[in-house]
């Protein structure tokens, strides 16, 4: 043991704290029975993905409902991948789903908690006491192989059709006697650190993933690298060091690492350690030429969240979404409780989908349809005049020039007991209704949907006759809807959808063909929403200019 301490001085002369002086600088914390401390332990290479909302939001619901705590860790570690501004990119992105922290890096300058730093790069000196710890104990070891000599390991285990992997008889600096390790590292030659493993290939664990349920795998027996030649932890021994000492209690992440979980498990027990419990998501999936796979960063617009951005889906309707692909049992409760908040359903582990949810844009859109038709429209049109201003400027002019007549529009059957679900997103305003406007009813090349009424001049009798004599704003639905059959009445359609049923031949037709020629007229469009609100809404002078333009 005298000279594995020895080699542990050398390779680590400045390091003086050890495990036991982290071990209380960092103390159990102080929660209640069942609090769940779990992480979001992003690398920061880029935009925040869907993915990666589901698993920071799966982990902070969790944490919120059971009273313990949800922190950000950043795993910089692989200086080649992280980018500038990574760290405010990850909090701001989750910030704006509301997706928050109770410790952690609050901006690339500073963080909150006591259980920091909470950013892996500045945590060197605490890995290299663990790692001067397995050293001391004979558990790991500097390996001196070069990138040539990896390569020519191999080759030579492809070649004889080995498992490949510095593992075994393989491992040859496995057996270097710390005396010569020593040596060459005193004679300036270039090390990574590896860890001892004393695993067995052929020995099968057991384990118990808190959504997979059970799960066998053979044991690590390869020796990791676990400090690289820049000195800073690969990401399983970082890990193992983080969790344990920011006193993980659910590691949440995302089912690619799976396959580490025996390495990952081996690390805790070498220290003695309690190993966290472990809750791997599975992935979005996405059908695709009749195979299906996983959602792709790359090939995929709908996994950035950008994408939403851009076409004003809500963020509520995102997490509402997000929600129940972690619960299923979420949606049908949602439905019956539009009012609350989405914490107020209790998730459970027991609930989440453990082969891989396929990611369905339908339900997310009739879902944000569903929350789009519960906004009061004075709420909507504040998110919608956001959006416009943003993404169509002069949509936007037009939209906010009259904000009673946009806001009057936006309520049409809103109130309803049923309100109408049209509006997936802030973008579709803008389809559904662009006629309300008289700049774009006016300019655009209208094509007009009439549909069994299709003659000109007959066309013209009924809304002629209709202006002169029937239409009065100040009459209610009711009266309004009498009067139009009255209409009918006069030019020989019938008014009692019965009558004509029975007997077709003794009209021109009937109350809907003629209501359907004043909504196109009115609209160009043959589906709308309530004519009778859209009517009180455009008011007398513009329906009869709207008239006027088919003579
Ligand atoms: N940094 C890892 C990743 O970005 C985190 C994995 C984990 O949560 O343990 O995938």
């Amino acid at each position: 043991m005298e000279e594995y301490k020895r080699l542990a001085n050398i390779i680590f002369p400045d390091i003086t704290l050890t495990v036991e002086d982290y071990e209380k600088k960092y103390p159990a914390r102080n929660l209640k029975d069942g609090a769940i401390v779990t992480r979001y332990a992003p690398s920061p290479t880029g935009f925040i993905h869907i993915g990666a909302l589901l698993a920071s939001f799966t982990g902070s619901i969790f944490a919120k409902q059971s009273e313990g705590v949800f922190y950000l860790r950043i795993e910089d570690t692989d200086t080649k991948r992280t980018i500038d501004d990574g760290i405010n990119t990850i909090i701001n992105g989750l910030k704006e789903f509301d997706v928050t922290f109770d410790e952690g890096p609050t901006d690339e300058n500073n963080e909150s908690g006591n259980y920091g730093p909470y950013i892996q790069s500045q945590r060197g000196d605490i890995y290299k006491a663990f790692i001067k710890h397995l050293i001391m104990e004979g558990k790991a070891y500097p390996c001196f192989c070069s990138e040539e000599e990896m390569a020519e390991l191999r080759e030579y285990q492809t070649k004889k059709k080995m498992r490949i992997g510095y593992y075994g008889k393989s491992a040859k600096c496995r057996y270097l006697a710390p005396e010569e390790a020593i040596e060459r590292i005193e004679n300036g030659e270039k090390y990574v650190i590896r860890l001892k493993s004393p695993g067995n290939f052929e020995n099968k664990i057991r384990f118990n993933d808190i959504i997979r349920g059970q799960i066998e795998m053979p044991e690590n027996d390869i020796d990791i690298v676990i400090m690289k030649g820049d000195g800073l932890p690969t990401y399983h021994f970082a890990h193992l060091v983080d969790d344990h000492l920011m006193r993980t209690t659910h590691v949440i992440r995302g089912d690619e690492w799976l396959p580490s979980l025996p390495l990952h498990v081996q690390l805790f027990e070498m220290f003695g350690f309690e190993p966290p419990k472990y809750c791997h998501i599975s992935p979005l999936m996405k059908n695709d030429n009749g195979g299906v796979r996983k959602l792709s960063k790359r090939k995929d617009p709908e996994c950035a969240m950008s994408y939403y951005h851009e076409l004003g889906v809500p963020k509520e309707a995102v997490m509402l979404y997000l929600a129940t692909v972690t619960n299923s049992n979420f949606e049908e409760w949602y439905l019956q409780n539009k009012d609350k908040e989405i914490e107020d359903f209790k998730f459970t582990f027991d609930k989440m989908n453990n082969s891989g949810a396929l990611f369905d844009l339908d339900k997310l859109t009739n879902l944000s349809k569903t929350f789009i038709s519960s906004l009061k429209a004075e709420e909507l049109y504040d998110r919608c005049a956001k959006y416009y201003e943003e993404y169509d400027k002069d949509f936007y002019n037009l939209f906010t020039k009259d904000k009673k007549y946009s806001i009057d529009m936006l309520n049409i059957e809103r109130e309803t007991p049923k309100p109408r679900k049209d509006l997936g997103c802030y973008g579709d305003v803008k389809k559904e209704f662009w006629y309300m406007y008289d700049e774009l009813f006016n300019s655009a090349e209208l094509n007009y949907e009439f549909k069994n009424i299709t003659d000109k001049e007959e066309i013209n009798k009924i809304l002629d006759l209709y202006m002169e004599k029937y239409y009065d704003p100040k009459d209610d639905n009711s009266v309004w809807f009498g009067k139009m059959k009255e209409l009918c009445d006069e030019l020989g359609y019938a008014s009692d959808m019965k009558a004509y049923k029975k007997n077709p031949e003794a009209f021109k037709g009937n109350v809907a063909d003629v209501s359907m020629v004043i909504r196109v007229a009115l609209t160009s469009k043959s589906m709308t929403p309530d004519l009778h609100e859209i009517m009180a809404i455009l008011g007398v002078e513009r329906i009869k200019e709207r008239f006027s333009k088919l003579k």
